[in-house]
């Protein structure tokens, strides 16, 4: 099994990290050609989420990644991640993927709480950390999308089919169920 993580920009590496360290090998997707490469699971790291979709469109990495995701490809998203994943963002009027049937609220905490961290419980998984940096929320849940968490009366945590989506950023954490949980999907 590989794992693909775009690596256009953003927190990347900290994926791969973590990945690698539960014995999974991982390719970096930077160019169209990246997509040639097998692979079972994506991941959309956090970072800026306007440079990341510039990005993916300006190299070639669009229409393939769309595909894969809309043909059942397990995705783990993450902060950026999830408003690239979403059909609506709140207070932008850009759409990348679309692919997930959410309204998400982009630096939804405003500038006092840009940052925080905190424990919370995730369906499926159990009380883990969560460590936001100027994140977003999901206003909103239509469709299949399941509330996996809320923090504060917000959604920080989705699931819709094979897409798992968070505000925050569980690659910083030690903790590593959620990404187990991606790579047993990935598996199947
Ligand atoms: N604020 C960023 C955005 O809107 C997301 C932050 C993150 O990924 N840590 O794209």
């Amino acid at each position: 099994m590989q794992i693909a993580i775009l690596a256009v920009q953003g927190a990347f590496a900290e994926h791969r990290k973590k990945i690698e360290a539960m014995g999974v090998s991982c390719v970096e997707l930077r160019k169209k050609e990246d997509l040639q490469k097998s692979f079972d699971g994506l991941i959309l790291p956090g970072g800026e989420s306007t440079v990341q979709g510039m990005l993916i469109k300006e190299l070639g990495l669009y229409d393939g990644l769309k595909e894969r995701i809309q043909d059942g490809m397990p995705v783990l998203a993450t902060c950026a991640g999830l408003i690239l994943l979403a059909e609506e963002l709140a207070n932008d009027p850009r759409v990348y993927f679309g692919t997930l049937p959410v309204k998400v609220k982009r630096n939804a905490y405003g500038r006092q709480l840009g940052s925080f961290h905190t424990v919370q419980k995730m369906d499926g998984i159990g009380i883990v950390p969560m460590t936001f940096i100027r994140a977003p929320y999901i206003e909103e849940t239509r469709g299949n999308a399941q509330t996996l968490a809320s923090v504060r009366g917000n959604i920080v945590a989705v699931k819709c089919g094979t897409q798992y989506a968070m505000s925050f950023h569980p690659e910083l954490d030690e903790d590593n169920r959620i990404h187990q949980a991606f790579l047993n999907a990935a598996r199947n």
